[in-house]
């Protein structure tokens, strides 16, 4: 199977019938930068930042983060590498920082919401990301965005760690791309006006489930609520895509559907530009792409997306995927 696999190392990642898509990588820390390459990922698609500031006694300076980032982008040479902002909170703990101990913590004070409120934290880590832009095609990502408003706010700041760097006389690419994770339904409900604001979405699914279906991610009692062909989860991943597309930016997905073989088909269907998953799976999703047809999988879209049971649904693509692989 691996050596199957590998034959597409160096291949572009593209349909049976000629439908060329992006499969980038997930990473945590810089060292996983090496499975990204072995694996011959087109990108990074999630750098998950928090990673840098776990396991350790205090922040990370400015400095740090910054050679953090540039050793990334430098390695990837060129290819791009969308780096995430601060997403501490949920079930990523950081002792140092002293945050309260909340009843519902997926619910509560993470990610972009922590940044907003804590604007030092917030601030070294735009500066650090800018700098490092300089060395590569680095793009930035914002978590959890469930209002226009908080996306403006962050945007504002970003503005201003521009402006801060311009005055000091720092490099770094003023055209740097701006993304942000769409994870929340009010997000993807409202993604045709969130749109206007950025320059790329990437679907988190992990989250967005997690918040749809009103399940927890990690509780097992429930989980088999957690599911990701659930109907109203597949119409709004849809919903997103089109809305993304109407207004010209292009969408990823950076959750563990993305590397959903069974999914894959219905993701290709909708019109997904971009796969972010990790390393590992990368050479997988190439090769099954490779054995599909869009044009044919699109025509069943519309009555998958009829079909009222995850379960029924789910069986569906075991069988598609079966018949083409
Ligand atoms: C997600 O929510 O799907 C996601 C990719 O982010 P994380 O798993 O880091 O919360
Ligand atoms: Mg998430």
């Amino acid at each position: 199977q691996l050596l199957l696999y590998k034959k597409y190392l160096n291949k572009p990642s593209i349909t049976k019938d000629g439908k060329e898509v992006e499969i980038f990588a997930n990473i945590g820390l810089p060292d996983d930068t090496d499975k990204v390459i072995a694996n011959g990922a087109e990108g990074i698609g999630l750098f998950r930042t928090e990673f840098l500031f776990m396991n350790r006694k205090n922040l990370p300076t400015e400095q740090e983060q910054y050679e953090a980032y540039k050793d990334v982008a430098t390695r990837l040479k060129g290819k791009p590498v969308v780096i995430r902002t601060l997403d501490i909170g949920g079930d990523k703990e950081v002792d140092y920082l002293h945050l309260q101990a909340e009843l519902n913590p997926f619910l509560g004070y993470r990610a972009i919401r922590l940044c907003l409120d804590r604007k030092e934290i917030f601030m070294t880590q735009l500066r650090a990301l800018l700098r490092a832009s300089a060395y590569g095609n680095i793009k930035i990502m914002f978590p959890m965005i469930s209002s226009v408003h908080e996306l403006r706010e962050a945007k504002q700041m970003l503005q201003e760690a521009k402006k801060a760097l311009e005055n000091e006389g720092i490099l770094y690419n003023d055209t740097i791309e701006l993304g942000m994770m769409i994870e929340v339904p009010s997000a993807a409900m409202m993604s045709d006006l969130l749109a206007k604001e950025v320059d790329f979405f990437s679907i988190g699914t992990n989250d967005l489930i997690q918040y749809m279906v009103a399940v927890d991610r990690g509780n097992e009692k429930i989980a088999h609520l957690y599911h990701e062909f659930n109907p109203g989860v597949l119409r709004m991943i849809k919903m997103v895509i089109d809305n993304a597309h109407e207004a010209n930016i292009w969408v990823g997905m950076c959750g563990e559907a993305a590397a959903n073989p069974y999914m894959l088909p219905l993701l290709l269907a909708m019109g997904l530009d971009e796969f972010s998953v990790c390393p590992s799976a990368v050479l997988e999703l190439r090769y099954i792409m490779s054995k599909l047809s869009v044009d044919d999988i699109k025509s069943k879209l519309d009555t998958i997306l009829m079909m009222a049971e995850e379960h029924a649904i789910e069986k569906y693509m075991e069988e598609y995927y079966d018949k083409h692989i």
